[in-house]
């Protein structure tokens, strides 16, 4: 083993030197190297267990937790009437809503006064149920490959990684991007039929 060891470093020795790169190091870096890429706005990319971008020039960790927080928080007081929101429909309901389940009730049944009304409703409630949908599920994919561990050990017991986590990068991208893509075209519609 030490043999073989002493042996390639003096090929490699050897073969620098006929290169011309007789002041380079000939011990090959064993491990992790780290990639040193230049981001730009915009890009999102994982470095040290975070999500990170650009905005507006500077650099900030993403908002993976901001979304799960974003779908967890509830104020104590519904908006609308006021009562406290402890019933188990009222987060479904303040999720999608923002408002108390009675709330959302008492609204529900103004709108049998109208069959117009009505379907109008129940065309926002679609999409407000596909931004909710989409604000879970971005979560969940984001967390996912996030926490997914970037290295395995073999059946030989060797640790393998995957380079630069790579994947996690682009995963992590390709979510991101989506998840903001749907959301625009979502919130767009959304806010066409509030307007008319
Ligand atoms: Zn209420």
């Amino acid at each position: 083993m030490l043999k073989k060891e002493f042996n390639r470093k003096d090929v490699e020795r050897a073969r620098n030197l006929i290169q011309g790169k007789a002041g380079d190091s000939s011990e090959i870096q064993i491990g992790y190297k780290k990639k040193q890429v230049e981001y730009k706005e915009g890009d999102v990319w994982t470095e040290n267990k975070k999500t990170w971008t650009i905005k507006k020039g500077i650099k900030q960790t993403i908002s993976k937790l901001d979304k799960i927080k974003k779908e967890v928080f509830m104020p104590l007081c519904c908006p609308e009437c006021g009562n406290v929101m402890k019933k188990q429909l009222d987060k479904p309901n303040y999720n999608i809503h923002k408002k108390c389940f009675d709330c959302v009730i008492d609204f529900e049944a103004t709108l049998h006064h109208n069959p117009g009304d009505y379907e109008d409703y129940i065309e926002k409630l679609k999409l407000r149920n596909s931004l909710d949908m989409l604000d879970k599920t971005e979560s969940y994919l984001l967390d996912v490959v996030n926490s997914s561990n970037n290295e395995y050990i073999s059946e030989q017991g060797e640790v393998e990684r995957w380079v630069g986590g790579v994947d996690k990068e682009k995963y992590t991208k390709d979510i991101t991007k989506y998840a903001s893509d749907v959301r625009e075209k979502l919130e767009k519609q959304l806010n066409d039929k509030e307007r008319t």
